[in-house]
């Protein structure tokens, strides 16, 4: 008989994985076995500093109160009905979620890429259905080093080799043009153009945060060429960088917004489509659907999330700690860090190649007991639940001078 879990080490635990497993992740050698705001603990009892928050899915911090009751209360009343029948909890998530980002309607799923997904669905049915693209022949302009998800149409369209390679064949009917460019953007669009979609901050990449103007550009261009704008805050949204949604930096308000991660509070997984009505309208009954999809348990984990964001109070400690942020990373430039890139409580750490790897700093930082991951090369990327204090966000730039 195998002992159970709870008194296995780590090492235990991490060889146990090794077989059974799909090997499509290389996680840092650290067994996390419960959590509380912005710390976790291994099996070990070791604890550590979340300074990645589950890629922004954790933002209000590892098990928030106000969502663990929801979450409870929910668990206890009705967890799911599919959409075969209305549940009493949809509509509210819905009305809110939609007043929160400034759109009309909701289209309801769970995880991002089911959202990216959705909202590509969407616009090519609006292309046909309101614009008259000749059937067959829409075409979405996405920016290069995107990041929208793993599915099969979702990589077709990256130009990451490793995302891609072996996947073939793909989905047709995708122009990249290079990110933070407008002139190459107008280049791209034409009459079969059904949308733009972009990342209004590109995360995977490392935090990088286009020109001032961009957006604002980006949302210019789509009104005049008769296309749609889709902004993917599944990141960079509800909170990250300090507003709401990252686009509002620019006070630009796109026709299709793309949600996740922080929407299901680190506690299930929730996304939406949220969309102006007459573009979301497109979709009639049959056309489209999820079964788990704006579930009862979904929808009122979301809610309390947008309720935790209609304080303001989350926004305001990004941007406030943002310059706490900033100013630290700003003092060790030179000193290990080469270049960063920050907006609110989120900033890709560009470290001298010759201090490490990606990896190899991630792992230093384990060993002083700060979790983060690298985005790419000797990338790292800090997001911190928007719940830290400035002293733990004193503590995690701290270990940063170890490098
Ligand atoms: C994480 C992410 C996705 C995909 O979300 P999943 O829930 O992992 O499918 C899509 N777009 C962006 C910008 C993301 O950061």
């Amino acid at each position: 008989m195998t002992a159970p879990a709870r008194t296995r080490t780590s090492a235990d635990l991490i060889r146990a994985e090794e077989p059974v497993l799909a090997h499509n992740y290389h996680p840092l050698p650290v067994v996390v076995a419960r959590a509380e705001g912005t710390w976790v603990e291994d099996v070990e009892g070791r604890r550590y500093l979340d300074m990645l928050a589950g890629y922004s899915a954790l933002n209000f911090g590892h098990r928030h109160p106000a969502l663990i009751e929801a979450a409870h209360q929910q668990l206890d009343r009705l967890t799911l009905t599919s959409r075969a029948f209305h549940h009493d909890r949809l509509a509210e998530f819905a009305q809110r979620l939609a007043a929160l980002t400034g759109l009309d309607m909701v289209l309801p799923m769970n995880t991002g890429a089911e959202a990216v997904e959705s909202g590509i669905k969407v616009a090519r049915k609006w292309a046909y259905e309101v614009k008259g693209v000749p059937a067959d022949r829409a075409t979405i302009v996405v920016a290069a080093e995107n990041f929208h998800g793993r599915t099969t149409t979702i990589v077709s369209f990256s130009t990451d080799e490793t995302a891609r390679a072996g996947f073939g064949p793909f989905t047709p009917g995708f122009r990249i043009v290079p990110y933070n460019d407008l002139a190459a953007l107008e280049a791209a669009v034409d009459e079969t153009t059904a949308a733009v979609l972009i990342e209004p901050i590109q995360g995977e990449a490392g935090v990088v945060i286009p020109d001032d103007g961009y957006l604002a550009g980006v949302r210019e261009l789509t009104r005049r060429r008769g296309c749609l704008f889709i902004a993917d805050e599944i990141q960079s949204g509800l909170g990250r960088t300090g507003r709401t949604l990252a686009v509002e930096h620019e006070g630009v308000v796109p026709d299709m917004l793309l949600l996740g991660k922080a929407l299901g509070g680190g506690i299930v997984p929730v996304s939406a489509v949220v969309a102006r009505r007459d573009v979301l309208a497109v979709l009639g009954p049959g056309s489209h659907g999820s079964t788990f999809g704006g579930n009862p348990l979904a929808a009122a984990v979301g809610t309390a999330v947008v309720s935790l964001l209609e304080t303001g109070e989350f926004q305001a400690r990004a941007a406030t700690l943002g310059g706490v942020l900033r100013d630290g990373l700003t003092g060790l430039v030179g000193r290990g860090v080469v270049a960063f890139r920050a907006r609110g409580l989120w900033a890709g750490v560009d470290v001298d190649p010759a201090v490490g790897t990606g990896r190899e700093i991630g792992e230093r930082l384990l060993a002083e007991g700060v979790l983060v991951k690298d985005t790419h090369g000797s990338t790292i990327r800090l997001a911190p639940p928007l719940t830290i204090t400035e002293d733990e966000l004193g503590t995690a730039l701290e270990s940063l001078r170890v490098l």
